[in-house]
């Protein structure tokens, strides 16, 4: 920490080699994985068949996708859309994307159709690659077909003796398009180059080592997961296991299988987890190191049950954001096994805890909002300039929006998150996009969504109606409203009926006192 300046820099004792100025798939695929492993190594093995790829299938399997995708016509800086849930061969179609010089851009393959429209209209991809499963939903969002996964595969000419082809792009160039509603308003396009991605994969690399056994039950199309085993592990040449969802037993099962080390998980798994305790007792666990938690805060009783089923495996936080391309902070090297701290700033990153009202910057211990600078920084929104200099000032710092401290070894403590979000078993639920649905209910004179707290999913979104002059609207009517609407993840699950919604003079929903609001009612009932 310094003083004069308020700037927090990483406390890691050592420090990456430098970052080349190479897009991320050549980072990957050329210069970082060929050094470092085996081409005879598996790189990503499918969970539920055991069906491998090693790391030469995998530079075979990109290059040949990225033939295939070019003669359909993709070309450098278009944007492709991914919608699909996790399986072996998607980081082999992400990576062909980039090497074209493409962007891909994910979506969360539980959307409406409609939520998937308004990502098509805002960031205009020229091919949208989806399963067969969730093709029927989709069809017709684009003038030309959807390119459904399962065939593209079967066609491809895979020939080991065919080199990857680049399209030169470099570290400027965007690379990835994920959506975040940022500290306000409604899901904007994240633009993170191929210079940030390439930044998070060499310290991930750095910071965890190389002679690992990923599980990944952790969604691709989010930022966290696709940094942590599209980016990290494959720069440091590890092995992923690959899931298509999250289910104990099936999880550790594989862990006994494949000799897991290290296991990257939300806070609901590790709910989960724990109180399977007993269950995993019959499988053999002994390579698990460690399971690190991310994406929304881990209450502490639920580390100490965690702690007492698995005396054996470290629980270790770690914290970022899809606007920081992937986790900035880690617990790597701590001795406590129950560390409360979401870790130190990884090398290359800066903080500061600045005061919400004067904007100073704060000595250790005193809270305020956490601003962060380095090079997995996003470029900003996309086509969005005013929320771009809304999140990242003149200075370069990102505003996380999260109430944190830093205390005196430079660990780093989330106190509240501040930004309007719900967390919704760390899936990101923005209020402003379920408010605008909710408004068009003919019933409905007013609306602002909250959060509510919720033993299970951390926070459930709860809507807060003002009823039109002698409607009748209860609960029920506005859930049912609202079913297949939105992704059940965002579905509202708490109604609460007031007098008036709290604004400021300017019509702005005071979040705040809402949420305040919220916790009083309950306690009444
Ligand atoms: P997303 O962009 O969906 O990854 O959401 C990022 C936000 O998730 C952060 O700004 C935090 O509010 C929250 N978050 C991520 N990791 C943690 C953590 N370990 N503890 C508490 N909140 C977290």
């Amino acid at each position: 920490f310094c003083p004069s300046t308020g700037i927090y820099s990483s406390p890691w004792r050592s420090t990456p080699p430098p970052i080349p100025p190479l897009s991320l798939p050549e980072f990957l695929l050329s210069y970082s994985a060929s050094s470092s492993s085996s081409s005879s190594k598996p790189a990503f093995i499918d969970a539920a068949t055991g069906a491998t790829l090693t790391y030469a299938d995998l530079r075979a399997l990109v290059a040949a996708a990225a033939r295939s995708l070019a003669a359909l016509g993709v070309r450098r800086g278009d944007v492709v859309l991914l919608v699909s849930p996790n399986s072996l061969h998607i980081p082999a179609l992400v990576l062909a994307v980039l090497s074209l010089g493409a962007v891909l851009s994910t979506a969360n393959f539980l959307y409406t159709r409609r939520e998937i429209q308004s990502q098509v209209q805002d960031c205009n991809p020229v091919l949208i690659l989806t399963t067969a499963d969730l093709a029927p939903q989709l069809d017709g969002l684009l003038p030309r077909p959807l390119t459904l996964i399962e065939r593209f595969l079967e066609s491809l000419s895979v020939d080991r003796t065919v080199p990857i082809e680049f399209a030169g792009v470099g570290p400027a160039d965007p690379a990835v398009l994920m959506y975040s509603s940022g500290t306000t308003g409604k899901s904007k396009g994240v633009v993170s180059s191929h210079g940030n991605l390439v930044a998070m994969a060499s310290v991930l690399r750095h910071v965890w080592g190389r002679e690992e056994v990923y599980a990944c039950v952790l969604p691709l199309f989010h930022m966290y997961g696709f940094s942590v085993f599209v980016c990290g592990a494959v720069a440091a040449g590890a092995t992923v296991v690959v899931f298509r969802r999250f289910a104990v037993e099936e999880l550790l099962k594989a862990v006994e299988k494949h000799r897991v080390t290290r296991l990257p998980a939300v806070p609901p798994m590790v709910v989960q987890l724990a109180k399977s305790s007993g269950v995993a007792k019959g499988y053999g666990l002994g390579s698990l190191k460690e399971v690190v938690c991310s994406g929304a805060p881990l209450a502490r009783k639920h580390m100490e049950r965690f702690a007492d089923g698995y005396p054996a495996i470290k629980l270790a936080q770690c914290y970022g954001l899809t606007e920081t391309s992937g986790p900035i902070t880690v617990c790597d090297g701590l001795e406590d096994r129950l560390q409360i701290s979401i870790g130190r700033l990884i090398p290359t990153m800066e903080a500061k805890i600045v005061d919400v009202r004067t904007g100073k910057a704060l000595p250790p211990n005193e809270h305020g909002e956490l601003y962060l600078r380095g090079p997995p920084v996003m470029q900003g929104y996309l086509n969005n300039q005013e929320a771009t200099s809304l999140a990242i000032d003149g200075e370069g710092w990102l505003h996380t929006g999260d109430m944190c401290y830093i205390d005196r070894q430079g660990l780093i403590y989330v106190v509240e998150r501040i930004k309007e979000f719900i967390k919704y078993k760390a899936y990101q639920v923005a209020p402003a996009e379920l408010e605008e649905v909710l408004s068009t209910h003919p019933d409905i004179l007013d609306v602002a969504v909250t959060s509510y707290p919720d033993e299970e999913a951390g926070e459930i979104p709860t809507a807060c109606i003002v009823r039109k002059a002698g409607s009748k609207i209860k609960e029920d009517d506005v859930l049912s409203f609202m079913e297949n609407k939105v992704a059940p993840y965002k579905k509202i699950r708490k109604v609460l009926f007031l007098e008036s919604i709290p604004r400021s003079p300017s019509g702005k929903i005071l979040r705040r006192h809402l949420k305040d609001t919220v916790m009083q009612h309950q306690k009444i009932e």
